[in-house]
């Protein structure tokens, strides 16, 4: 059987995952959080008409022909501050001292900013004159913001799936939305396997190394906004990684990894194990790094078995994991922006879709790149080194130099 290629397997590992359960969350606890409804305005922004500078309010057939050679006298029949509601309506010939964002009072139509006035006086405290020189003509609503300018009532101004950003929270907020419904964040189960495996401040023995995937992985997850569940290390025999999957459904995860144990190693149980316990969907994948990359669920827990390589088990969290957790997080745009990178060197390549570790800069809108050091797929350095990753397509063999190919920012 021919292998999966990138896109397939992500397709078929996407159709089979559901966003999680939804709950109510208070506005200050939303950030990063997806929305699972659409945000109705209920009020107009702004919510009345007001002064966008600190100035007075006027009636602009009054100031029609105002000039600094020949000003306007308006008498000054109050003071608006910001807060409160002016209680006046002008009549001709008069004016009121209003400060930014106060509420325009009935029968002024525009503002005169304190500049083009004899009043410049904005110190705290200062008391209103009683008349007031206006030196530059005003048109009918200059320096108003008008009530619903930016937002009718009933608009739709955030939809459902949307990640919420720190601004969307302040528009919440001025809509006087204290609450809304989310996805709950995706409980993410992680577990290392290998008897070669050991925790990272244990004394080192021969032929061990240390665990790192754990740390590189439980960060992706929470780099996506999902909740990582650590499950700690399997041994290569299959009860020690069936306790850690039952672990993992125990804690009644969204989702299990794993990584290491799914290539064709004689000590590679994993696959083994979500087989007889669940079902193996598809365990290779025609990319490289990382082409022993599986798919199943273990009971009727999806499950995502990354390779052990540590560059390998980043690039199959980029390619296929946080896809699959924005899915599971109810994001509806999750599709990863590409940018198009030059290659100052030529490339090689195996004709498997490759994700290969480089550094790219930009100059005048152009993005040129190289390889940050060998791609072999234990050389996390020179992944810590690279600021991209390059995409060389299927099929191809060689990137000359100066050709372009897709790029991932990291
Ligand atoms: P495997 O898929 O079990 O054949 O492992 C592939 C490679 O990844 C081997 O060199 C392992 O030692 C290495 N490896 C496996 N798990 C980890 C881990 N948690 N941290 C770092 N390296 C690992
Ligand atoms: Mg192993």
């Amino acid at each position: 059987m021919a292998l999966l290629s990138v896109d397939q397997a992500r397709e078929r590992i996407l159709s089979q995952l559901h966003p999680v359960t939804t709950e109510t969350v208070n506005l200050a606890e939303c950030s990063n959080r997806v929305l699972a409804q659409d945000i109705i305005a209920l009020d107009d922004l702004p919510l009345f008409d007001n002064s966008s500078m600190d100035g007075f309010a006027v009636r602009a057939e009054d100031v029609t022909d105002a000039s600094t050679a020949s000003p306007r006298s308006l008498s000054v029949v109050a003071d608006i501050p910001a807060g409160h509601a002016p209680t006046i309506s002008l009549a001709p010939g008069q004016a009121a001292r209003i400060m930014t964002g106060a509420q325009i009072p009935s029968g002024a139509d525009a503002v005169v900013p304190v500049e083009d006035t004899n009043f410049e006086n904005r110190d705290a405290g200062s008391t209103v004159p009683d008349q007031v020189q206006i030196f530059k003509a005003a048109k009918i609503g200059n320096n108003i913001r008008p009530r619903g300018m930016d937002i009718r009532s009933g608009n739709t101004v955030l939809e459902k799936g949307r990640r919420l950003k720190p601004q969307d929270l302040g528009l919440l907020a001025m809509l006087g939305i204290s609450s809304v419904i989310v996805y709950q964040r995706p409980r993410i189960a992680m577990l290392s396997s290998g008897d070669e495996l050991i925790a990272v401040d244990a004394p080192l023995e021969p032929g061990k190394i240390r665990d790192s995937n754990s740390y590189t992985i439980a960060a992706l997850i929470e780099s996506t906004g999902a909740e990582p569940v650590r499950l700690g290390v399997a041994r290569d025999d299959r009860e020690s990684v069936k306790k850690l999957l039952d672990e993992a459904e125990a804690q009644k995860v969204d989702l299990i990894l794993s990584s290491a144990g799914v290539s064709v190693g004689a000590f590679d149980f994993i696959k083994e194990v979500i087989e007889s316990n669940g079902k193996m969907d598809f365990w290779r994948v025609n990319m490289r790094p990382g082409k022993p990359l599986a798919f199943g669920q273990y009971r009727n827990i999806p499950f995502i078995g990354l390779p052990g390589n540590p560059v390998s088990a980043f690039v199959g969290f980029e390619v296929f994991v946080r896809a699959a957790i924005g899915k599971l997080s109810g994001l509806q745009n999750g599709i990863r922006q590409t940018v198009r990178a030059r290659c100052e060197e030529e490339i090689d390549s195996d004709g498997r879709e490759s994700y290969l570790r480089a550094h790219v800069h930009e100059e005048n809108g152009v993005f040129t790149a190289r390889l940050t050091g060998h791609q072999g797929s234990g050389n996390l350095h020179s992944l810590v080194q690279a600021n991209a990753l390059l995409i060389i397509p299927a099929g191809v063999k060689c990137v000359p130099a100066g050709q372009e190919v897709n790029a991932w920012l990291l």
